[in-house]
């Protein structure tokens, strides 16, 4: 039995319809931009691998980073001991962090993160002797798989056979100068019974890369902040220059009480998870009464050989050929998003964002299970371009290390696909 047989036999895929599904690709490397399979084709990875690649794949330093760590400490517990990589890493986030920050906890993906966020705010409350345990979110938002993640994420697809089983959450539509109002109304009026407000700064990725205003949001920040409820901000995806800036909350000048950090974190090569929060969080944690404890911890917090990886990702992030790469993407994305604009392709709602751009096939409703996506998805593997589009919005978000050919081949593909 081939390997790509034995897949099919014995493992089960994410967010793959399997009744009838294609065989899943081998993918035997990876370098750079690019993904290698088992039968001689390469494919360039314009998402990033589900965005969690920063720097391209195989980046030997971070490679190397993991093979030293590996040799000197591969994971201990992490309750009763410590370790140089998660202090490192630590050290460097609480720099780079926008705002306030001054702990980090670590967990081990995007999910979790976004779980120990909201059991800190709601056990904050708690520990306070405060009546506050209602969540404020935006519709359309998407923070992840798990049973709270699923619950302050939008009610579609992703999670109408759990309905029943969601906790009640107050969901509001991201700003618009037309809404804004009403939506500082609605913060002002709840506002007592909310004890966080958890958002993706700018960007709904999951969502369809829904783009919203920053001014706006900030206005938005202020008014929650003013009534005292919990900010955090969910940089799973933003994170790490996708938007242009280091984090995209760096765009308001309300920042997060809370962030959550996953994906880009280790440059897409260990699982990590990590949920920051400012001292007046931690404070109210800090009691002689033991049931104020944060009872929160998984098996691979604080993995050391991710750490390491986060840490040497990090080196590379501040670097300056690093920035200078996402100014580039963020410039010929720009020049991109002007030529598409002034074409007369079947598209609509044009954006971008940093190294992110996307735009809906005018096919249709906008919604996940709208197959038009799919349909251009496959046709571009075959011209050797790995997108994924979500329902009938594709986008781009590389890594990088993409150079001027790789991002014209990415957008002459695109032109070439969306005109068919
Ligand atoms: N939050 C956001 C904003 C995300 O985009 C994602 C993943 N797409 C998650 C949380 C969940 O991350 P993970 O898939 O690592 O659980």
């Amino acid at each position: 039995m081939s390997l790509q047989e034995l897949d099919r036999k014995l493992v089960w895929h994410p967010f793959t319809y399997q009744k009838n599904a294609d065989y899943n690709l081998l993918i035997t490397r990876a370098e750079g931009a690019w993904l290698y399979d088992d039968r001689g084709n390469k494919y360039l990875d314009a998402i990033s691998s589900w965005w969690v690649n920063l720097h391209g794949h195989g980046h030997p330093l971070i490679a190397e980073a993991i093979y030293a760590q590996a040799k000197k400490l591969e994971h201990i517990i992490f309750a009763g001991f410590t370790h140089e990589p998660a202090v490192r890493l630590a050290e460097k986030l609480i720099k780079l962090l926008p705002g306030d920050f001054s702990k980090i906890f670590y967990s081990d993906n995007g999910s979790t993160s976004t779980e120990v966020a909201l059991k800190m705010s709601v056990q904050y409350w708690w520990n306070k002797g405060i009546k506050k345990k209602k969540i404020l979110a935006f519709r359309n938002s998407y923070h992840g798989d798990t049973f709270g993640a699923m619950s302050v994420s939008d009610r579609g697809v992703f999670t109408l056979a759990f309905h029943d089983l969601l906790f009640e959450v107050l969901f509001i539509d991201t700003p618009t100068p037309e809404n804004i109002g009403d939506l500082k109304a609605i913060v002002h009026k709840e506002a007592k019974d909310l004890a966080c407000f958890i958002y993706e700064p700018l960007v709904q990725g999951a969502g369809g890369m829904k783009m919203y205003d920053a001014d706006l949001m900030n206005e938005l920040l202020n008014t929650v902040k003013l009534n005292d409820i919990i900010c955090i901000a969910d940089e799973v995806m933003t994170g790490f220059g996708r938007t242009g800036k280091f984090f995209a909350s760096e765009y308001m000048h309300k920042k997060p009480d809370i962030i959550c950090l996953s994906k880009g974190i280790t440059g897409g090569f260990m699982a990590m998870g990590v949920t920051a929060c400012t001292e007046r969080i931690y404070q109210a944690f800090l009691d002689d009464d033991k049931m104020k404890t944060f009872f929160h911890g998984h098996s691979y917090t604080a993995n050391p050989l991710a750490c390491a990886a986060a840490v040497a990702s990090l080196e590379l992030l501040e670097t300056e050929p690093s920035i200078s790469a996402i100014e580039k993407i963020e410039a010929c994305n720009k020049a991109f998003q002007k030529k598409l604009r002034s074409s007369t392709l079947p598209i609509r709602n044009i954006r971008s964002m940093g190294t992110i751009l996307a735009f809906e096939l005018d096919s249709g409703l906008d919604e996940y299970l709208n197959t038009s996506g799919v349909s251009v998805g496959k046709a571009a593997m075959e011209n050797g371009l790995y997108i994924r589009p979500l329902g009938n919005t594709v986008y781009i978000m590389p890594p990088y290390c993409v150079n001027e050919n790789d991002l014209n081949f990415i957008y002459e593909n695109i032109l070439e696909l969306v005109a068919r």
